[in-house]
């Protein structure tokens, strides 16, 4: 069995794409066997990993719509040994093509289930959206969902409105949903706010709050302009050893999966 959890948070630009990357590097570095499934139409995760999406012809669109084995459509990095079902621009119109579909909510979920015994962890990368991608999203998030939030002003704007939607899918579709956590991200320790955020963040998700905390650091944003994760990129950097330190945390925290 894997354990699949979903970066989400309809807010753009908090750290999802970084936070799937860098998370699944680490525990992959940690011999598990960790697969990213990019289902945000923006391909972040995708290029983050250096795969030009517009040369992707088959990802995760097909897993979801066209009825595509999820095996046949997964590249493996055999040097970072990461494997990720990538983007496409066809994504993008599956909001509105999944509307009409049987299942709607849970294609996702259905397709992955043919992948359990091959990995230790799959990692879903969400769109900043609450879309239908991102409810296929939380139905796949058979271990919870693990929400980045930014360290700035309005940091906790629309966290309502996601918690809101989880208690819906909750209450209409999935009982068993669960927060696994919530990771800080973009801290810079020299302003105020951003310690008035961590206080405020953990007030709002009292004991679901990683205690590792993901720095501002400029390696983490340029390592994507090579295709590679973090691990690979600047491994010294600060950012390196937070994301090391939170792959560690989840490793511990993690009981073993008869
Ligand atoms: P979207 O909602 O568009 O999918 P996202 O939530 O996935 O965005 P990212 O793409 O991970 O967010 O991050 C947004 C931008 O901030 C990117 O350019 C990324 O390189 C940069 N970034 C992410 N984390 C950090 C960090 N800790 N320090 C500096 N830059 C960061
Ligand atoms: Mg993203």
């Amino acid at each position: 069995m894997a354990r699949i959890y979903t970066l989400v948070n309809q807010k753009g630009g908090v750290g999802k794409t970084t936070t799937a990357i860098n998370l699944g590097a680490y525990l992959a570095q940690h011999g598990q066997r960790v697969l990213i499934v990019d289902i945000d139409p923006q391909a972040n995760a995708t290029s983050c990993l250096g795969i030009d999406k517009h040369g992707v012809e088959q990802g995760s669109y097909q897993a979801l719509l066209g009825g595509v084995a999820p095996t046949a459509l997964i590249l493996k990095n055999e040097r970072l040994n990461l494997s990720l079902l990538p983007s496409s621009s066809a994504l993008a119109g599956s909001e509105v093509e999944l509307v009409d579909e049987d299942q709607r909510e849970t294609r996702l979920r259905t397709a992955l289930d043919t992948l359990q015994d091959q990995y230790d962890y799959i990692l879903l990368d969400c769109p900043p959206s609450l879309g239908l991608l991102t409810i296929n999203g939380l139905m796949a998030a058979q271990d919870g969902v693990i929400i980045p939030v930014q360290c700035e002003y309005l940091a906790l704007e629309g966290l309502g409105q996601l918690t809101e939607t989880i208690q819906k899918v909750r209450a209409a579709l999935y009982p068993e949903l669960r927060v696994r956590g919530v990771v800080l991200t973009m801290f810079d320790r020299r302003t105020n706010l951003a310690n008035d955020v961590v206080a405020e963040v953990n007030r709002h998700f009292p004991e679901l709050v990683f205690k590792a905390v993901i720095p501002r650091s400029i390696r983490l944003a340029e390592a994507p302009s090579y295709g590679l994760p973090i691990s690979a990129y600047a491994p010294d950097s600060v950012g390196a050893k937070a994301y090391e330190a939170l792959a560690q945390e989840i490793l511990a925290e993690d009981q073993p999966l008869g």
